[in-house]
């Protein structure tokens, strides 16, 4: 009989809802729904989120409260398996999930900042020829948990070795994954992030990248305003682009641009234009000429990411001068171009180099 009930243990956690993956009104209903006071939400919030603490709760709650959390609800975290320090501060984080499948996540450093870079997929369906992370295929969407999960563990490590350093600032769902492909979870966590009782990240430090998942696009507006958003371009030409992103056969660039162009920006918001430098392929006079054709009058912003490579890689990355003869004909078009330094690339940190199954 003991036995038994020894067996149900483990197997009932596995299947308790993570208390991360409830935003804020969440919880309050959560609350309601079992006759418990809903102010507990913003206590809740504040300890894990503002305080990110990973100890059950020690603010005056009330005590059913607290014990009905405690029993119907996971406060586990994703598991950190490795860390990877490159030369430059750039971390590199693999995390076991629970069903032992890996993700990566990257924190970024700028003048003792940090930009933490998550990932939303266990692989991706993009299959983009130029990214390691597409070779890996889609396995499954992330909860919003273990989105969540991969910011607090990050914070949680800097705080205890890189002491004083835990200012994550920025938010950018440039790892593995399409964001778009997993809307639901990727707002939750939006709205997580941005709730004043915890975290309370400005909507404009967070950042959405997309490969142009146009089902997607057209929730932004109403769903997830005023949070930045990028587009991976890497080509103006439609048979170049069809080539590096499948996608572009199902959402052609011309329609992915006329739907990010209906969501409404603030004075000083920019999308964010990425464009793949590849050596031979992309980088060349006509392409700097069409993609500044294809952005003029825009508010945009176009970083250049010269290719970084990866076991196995078709392509290669142009040499430094043909990237900035690139960077200034897009000048002459007065499109703001930045040209991004690879961060992290020594210990396979970079975009384009996670892959969470090598
Ligand atoms: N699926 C999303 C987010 C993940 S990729 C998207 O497509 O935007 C994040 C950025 O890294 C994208 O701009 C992507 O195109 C870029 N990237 C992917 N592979 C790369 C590589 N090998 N070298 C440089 N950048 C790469």
């Amino acid at each position: 009989m003991s036995a038994e009930i020894n067996n149900h243990i483990p197997k009932r956690h596995f299947l308790k809802q993570s208390f991360y993956d409830l935003n804020h009104s969440d919880l309050e209903t959560v609350l309601n729904q079992n006759d418990l006071n809903r102010s507990a939400a913003a206590i809740l919030f504040n300890w894990h989120y503002k305080k990110k603490e990973e100890a059950q709760c020690h603010e005056k709650i009330a005590k059913g409260s607290l014990a009905f959390f405690q029993n119907n609800f996971d406060f586990s975290l994703p598991a950190i398996e490795t860390v990877h320090e490159s030369e430059d501060r750039t971390v590199k984080f693999l995390f076991k999930l629970k069903d032992n499948h890996t993700i990566e996540t990257v924190l970024i450093p700028f003048h003792n900042k940090y930009s933490i870079c998550l990932s939303s997929q266990v692989g991706c369906a993009m299959n983009c020829s130029f990214c390691s992370t597409g070779t890996q295929g889609l396995t499954r969407n992330l909860a919003t948990s273990e989105i969540v999960g991969q910011f607090l563990q990050a914070w949680r490590w800097l705080a205890k070795n890189r002491p004083g350093e835990e200012r994550i600032l920025n938010i950018v769902f440039m790892g593995q994954g399409e964001p778009l492909h997993n809307f639901d979870a990727v707002k939750k966590v939006c709205e997580i992030f941005l709730s004043k009782h915890g975290t309370s990240i400005g909507v404009q430090k967070i950042t959405i990248s997309t490969a142009g998942y146009i089902p997607g696009l057209q929730r932004w507006s109403r769903e997830i305003p005023g949070v930045n958003l990028a587009l991976s371009l890497h080509s103006a030409f439609a048979e170049k682009r069809n080539q590096l992103m499948p996608i572009n056969m199902k959402y052609p660039l011309a329609a992915v641009l006329a739907h990010i162009d209906q969501i409404p920006l603030h004075k000083k918001q920019f999308v964010t234009y990425e464009y793949i430098l590849i050596k031979d392929f992309n980088d060349s006079a006509a392409d700097a000429q069409k993609l500044g054709t294809v952005l003029a009058g825009k508010s945009a912003y176009i970083n250049l990411i010269p290719f970084n490579s990866f076991p196995g890689s078709q392509y290669k990355r142009p040499d430094v001068d043909k990237v900035e003869k690139f960077k200034e004909i897009l000048d002459t078009f007065k499109i703001p171009t930045l040209i991004r330094i690879a961060k992290g690339d020594d210990v396979s940190a970079a975009c384009g180099q996670l892959n969470s199954k090598n």
